[in-house]
């Protein structure tokens, strides 16, 4: 059970993104320390093989400079031999050539070490011949290729001592002029103490520095991790915190400026516009059931004078008039929730086809000409033909019969209700105009809210009143289609409503529809 707890802290650990970080921050790290020791590396081996280098090249300057005297014999056959000695005498010399014998092959033509003229010994280094001395034949090849090339070329390399001490050897021809003839001279330097630097070297960066740098990087690294993401976590407890009945709550910016400032404010707006969805849905049920109440208490009231106070059949009949035009009022209200839940929810998708509106319009301003006759108001037409634009006819004809049941309604007796289709740009415009009463300033801002109606300040919307639905429906509409509406309107002297479509077909899908009914 135990293990198991510490397993999954162990899970959760590794997947939180301030270790990721850190892990980050650690490897980043590491490879830049290893990176940087192994070119330091190197470059601190090619400088000890320069060095190395260095000191063959001058010793071999010496011995051409003439600190190895050879003298040319002629042996018992009579043919030229040679060996060689030092200048005892001259310190430098003496010096240097006890230096050279340390490592040393001189061999003639044919491969064979030349003795040392005071000791008669052969001029091999014990050292040398450690290192495996090259075959006679190896050198009778080496100088025959020289010759033939005339230059000898220098020869580098390394060998190790049967010990496994590793030496740097530079082997070449020196001539002698006078009888040209050369001699295979070989010299070398022991590389241990180069070798002893590198590991030292190796030891101390990877083993010591590098991890000793890598734990405090990390250290480090998970530190900077947690303090960057203090901030987060200040959001999301902060946001653990918002509920529906605490949508107020903001989180305050840090000033930064930052990724997180922006995450922060983003945040906020979310929680703003999650505040006002809240706020909307609960004024929108607040507005249902007040509107179901009235009709229902109509009802349940006629019902009651039916039951306790009607004598007569004209009485009876007058109570049930009355409910039964509550209940129209009710289903009228049902029906109107009902397309705006299928509105909200996307269901209500548009039926588009390519339509004259100029042609529709003109309909039903005939089929609209007793209605207003009714109202008393003249309404008329200015409706050319061509204005082409894709469309939902039943849509576009419940938008207009909105506005103009609006406009009889708040329009008295003897008024004008105009209604204008023409082109503009790439849009058509439906303007609709009245001669009424005008909407006060303060109310057009919601005049295309949800049950919004335009009430005296301080006193409740009358049943004649209508649902306060028409215009959301009229905005809806033209936004599903791609469209605007808009409002100008001066008390007391009439209100105009104009719609723009536009004439290319747009092709919201059903979501898109969700979305605009919801703005609406
Ligand atoms: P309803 O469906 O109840 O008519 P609307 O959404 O259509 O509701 O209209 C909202 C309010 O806007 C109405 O209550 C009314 O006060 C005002 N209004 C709408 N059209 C006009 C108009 N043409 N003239 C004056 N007031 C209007």
């Amino acid at each position: 059970m135990t293990w198991k707890f510490r397993k999954r802290d162990v899970r959760r650990l590794a997947r939180s993104l301030r270790f990721r970080l850190m892990v980050s921050y650690a490897l980043l790290f590491l490879i830049m320390l290893v990176g940087t020791a192994v070119v330091f590396r190197a470059q601190l081996a090619s400088q000890l093989r320069t060095s190395a280098e260095d000191s063959l090249n001058e010793q071999w300057a010496a011995i051409k400079g003439g600190y190895l005297r050879i003298e040319p014999t002629l042996d018992l056959d009579n043919k030229y031999a040679a060996n060689w000695y030092y200048d005892e005498n001259d310190p430098d010399e003496t010096t240097e050539v006890l230096n050279l014998k340390k490592v040393l092959l001189i061999a003639d033509e044919n491969g064979n070490p030349i003795p040392e003229a005071k000791t008669g010994e052969p001029s091999v280094s014990t050292a040398y011949d450690d290192l495996g001395r090259e075959k006679p034949e190896e050198i009778r090849a080496y100088v025959s290729m020289a010759r033939k090339r005339a230059k000898a070329p220098l020869i580098w390399g390394e060998r190790w001592s049967s010990k496994g001490e590793p030496f740097w050897l530079r082997s070449g021809l020196i001539w002698d002029e006078r009888h040209r003839v050369p001699f295979y001279i070989s010299i070398g330097v022991s590389l241990a103490n180069n070798r002893k630097i590198l590991s030292n070297y190796t030891w101390t960066a990877f083993v010591v520095v590098i991890p000793s740098a890598l734990i405090l990087a990390s250290l480090l690294g998970w530190i900077m991790a947690g303090r960057a993401l203090m901030p987060v976590r200040e959001v999301a407890q902060a946001a653990q915190r918002v509920s529906g009945s605490n949508l107020s709550l903001r989180i305050p910016t840090r000033e930064a400026g930052d990724e997180l400032d922006y995450l922060i404010l983003t945040f906020n707006r979310m929680t703003e516009r999650l505040q006002s969805s809240f706020q909307q849905m609960k004024q929108f049920s607040t507005d249902v059931s007040h509107e179901l109440r009235t009709p229902i208490t109509g009802i349940r009231g006629q019902l009651e004078v039916a039951l306790f106070t009607a004598k007569t059949t004209d009485q009876y009949r007058e109570a049930m008039f009355n409910a039964l035009q509550d209940i129209d009022r009710l289903s009228q209200i049902v029906r109107a929730l009902l397309l705006l839940s299928q509105a909200d929810s996307g269901q209500l998708v548009l039926q588009k086809t390519r339509l004259d509106l100029g042609d529709l319009v003109r309909d039903l301003v005939e089929q609209f000409q007793i209605p207003a006759e009714a109202a008393g108001v003249r309404l008329t037409c200015e409706a050319p033909g061509g204005c082409f634009a894709a469309v939902d006819r039943v849509q576009i004809e419940r938008m207009i019969t909105n506005l103009f049941s609006n406009a009889f309604k708040f329009t008295p007796e003897g008024g004008r209700v105009r209604v204008t289709v023409r082109p503009s740009g790439e849009q058509v415009e439906i303007v609709v105009e009245d001669t009424g009463r005008g909407i006060p300033r303060e109310h057009l801002p919601y005049i295309f809210d949800r049950f919004y109606r335009v009430t005296a300040s301080g006193t409740a919307p009358t049943p004649e009143q209508g649902l306060g639905l028409g215009l959301s429906f009229v905005a809806w509409i033209a936004k599903a289609h791609g469209g605007t509406v808009a409002v100008d309107s001066t008390p007391g002297a009439g209100s105009r409503f104009t719609i723009q479509l536009p004439v290319e077909p747009v092709q919201p899908g059903a979501m898109d529809l969700a979305g605009q009914a919801a703005a609406s």
